[in-house]
């Protein structure tokens, strides 16, 4: 058996559930919290059943405030990570208040930022709040939200921090994402997730919480809904099982497979 060669970061936007809003559905923010902590629970559920793959959980400081026993629980295998202060609204301190927040929550250093929706914005506050690397780019064009086309696939330096961009396939740039596991079946996702991961050498994934929850009474489009619940953690549980099956692949957490890129730069 030889040693792992190739790693997979799983990584999970834990978030208010702030998708109807942007459908001009409202939703209180209670309402938000439930949802999300439905589908987290499902998710620390399944990964409990799976022996505990390591994730990297980036939360925003609001989600972590309602529901601080989950996160503190999570981070005793998981990597926690910030997701800005609220899901709905930002301005430029919430990276570092954020970063205080949750570390005052789990006690442990915070080294990464992602930011919500993977927005532009200011990296030079990265390094300012104290962070060790940034995850906020999907080197993909996404029409009406941001084209990052400009960006490489492997992790670089980028206004004196690590930026790790989320995978996408490449050559052709389709991204991996959690819109693509979810409406691909999953057969062929793999084959996806395996070109890349034998170009690479690593897969970097994202889902959200709120989608492994009962979202059948939200009027939100299809391929955003479709699967969900239950039956979206039964397709994530046969994904990680194939790979944990596969003894040239492990799953780190982010800051663990970064750590060696910013010791060299
Ligand atoms: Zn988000």
């Amino acid at each position: 058996m030889g040693m792992p060669t190739k790693t997979i970061l799983l990584t999970f936007d834990v978030e208010e559930f702030d998708t109807p809003l942007l459908h001009n559905i409202p939703i209180p923010m209670s309402e938000q919290m439930r949802i999300s902590q439905e589908g987290l629970l499902n998710i620390c559920a399944l990964l409990k059943r799976l022996g505990q793959p390591v994730c990297t959980f980036y939360t925003t400081a609001n989600y972590a405030l309602h529901f601080p026993e989950t996160i503190i629980d999570l981070s005793k295998q998981h990597e926690i990570a910030s997701h800005t202060y609220y899901h709905s609204t930002f301005k430029p301190s919430d990276i570092h208040d954020s970063k205080i927040c949750l570390e005052g929550i789990i006690g442990k250093e915070i080294a990464g930022f992602r930011m919500p929706n993977m927005a532009a914005f200011d990296k030079r506050l990265i390094h300012q709040a104290g962070y060790q690397y940034d995850s906020s780019i999907n080197p993909t064009w996404l029409p009406g939200k941001y084209n990052y086309l400009k960006y490489p696939l492997h992790p670089f330096s980028y206004f004196d921090t690590m930026e790790i961009p989320v995978s996408v396939v490449p050559y052709l740039r389709f991204p991996l994402f959690w819109l693509s596991f979810k409406n691909l079946p999953l057969w062929l996702y793999i084959q996806l997730c395996n070109f890349t991961l034998a170009r690479t050498g690593c897969l970097h994934l994202y889902f959200h919480p709120w989608e492994f929850a009962d979202l059948s009474m939200f009027r939100i489009p299809g391929f955003i809904r479709n699967p969900d619940g239950i039956q979206l953690v039964n397709k994530l549980e046969k994904f990680i099982r194939y790979y944990q099956a596969r003894s040239d692949v492990k799953f780190e957490r982010t800051f663990d497979y970064i750590k060696p890129f910013i010791l060299t730069n």
